[in-house]
């Protein structure tokens, strides 16, 4: 049970994008002020044209997970973003912190996220990506009832997706694992993300790591699913507003240059990813 590449191609790379502009300040970090949001203006009107160049240029149509706040902000980034092929994907509404919401509440917030998704894309979202790859545990059955195909925030794989199991714990006796999820798992990884490497956050995240050590950590993680996992899944996540600083920006396009000049790599969306999925 794994995803089945088409013959001649040996890896799945999804050069996923978390398009958050202002949410992951407010919803994440706590933080509002004007200098905070407009890191994440940077993000809408200078990183986003950017990264959508940078894959106009190498034919890669790939996810943007945006918060449905991002849409409503930046309703021309959507059309720019579809315009170019790409898919979008749900990630909240506000960048929420899923973990700690009841069941009542993370089922209102999926249920505006699907009409905001319906009202400005066209369409409802095949996929999720919780904010901050966080879950409740009622996350996976409430993506299961309202009919997503696949999830990506979880971290129980590395190269490879899979069906996710709910589990039921206890505080006295072993956890337990019930019956694999019908939705597809394509698993993410911190050590894959751009954020907390490189994104500088006052007192709380220092970021601003040398773009050398992160080419070779992300190019490290690549040659080992290229080289030792058959089907390989390469879920790679990036933010506009850091991977679109000029550092971190013509890294990413030696790291995309660096993966082409490899046999057998297809670049692909997160729903392609699931589509290739065979029980
Ligand atoms: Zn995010």
């Amino acid at each position: 049970m794994a995803i089945k590449l088409r013959s001649g191609t040996r890896i799945a790379v999804n050069l996923g994008v978390d398009f958050d502009a202002h949410t992951v300040w407010e919803g994440s970090f706590g933080v509002s002020s004007p200098a905070y949001l407009s890191r994440g203006e940077f993000c809408a009107e200078v990183a986003a044209p950017r990264l959508l160049d940078l894959f106009q240029k190498n034919d890669i149509r790939t996810t943007w997970c945006t918060p449905t706040h991002t849409m409503e902000t930046f309703p021309n980034s959507i059309d720019k973003i579809l315009g170019g092929g790409h898919e979008i994907a749900a990630h909240g509404c506000r960048h929420e912190k899923i973990g700690g919401l009841d069941e009542d509440a993370e089922r209102e917030l999926l249920e505006k996220q699907l009409d905001l998704h319906t009202r400005y894309v066209g369409h409802r979202p095949r996929g999720y990506r919780s904010p901050s790859w966080d879950f409740s545990p009622h996350t996976l059955s409430l993506l299961e009832e309202y009919g997503f195909d696949w999830d990506s925030s979880l971290m129980g794989r590395d190269f490879e997706a899979y069906r996710p199991r709910p589990m039921h714990r206890s505080e006295d006796g072993p956890h337990v694992f019930g019956e694999p999820s019908p939705i597809i798992e394509i698993p993410v990884s911190w050590y894959l993300d751009d954020f907390p490497a490189l994104e500088h956050v006052s007192r709380i995240n220092p970021g601003l790591a040398s773009t050398d050590v992160i080419y070779q950590r992300w190019k490290d993680h690549f040659d080992f699913a290229y080289e030792e996992i058959p089907n390989a899944v390469f879920a790679l996540t990036v933010h506009p507003q850091t991977i679109g600083r000029a550092s971190n920006f013509l890294m990413f396009r030696r790291l995309i240059d660096y993966m082409k000049s490899k046999d057998g790599v297809a670049f692909m969306t997160l729903s392609e990813i699931c589509d290739a999925w065979q029980d």
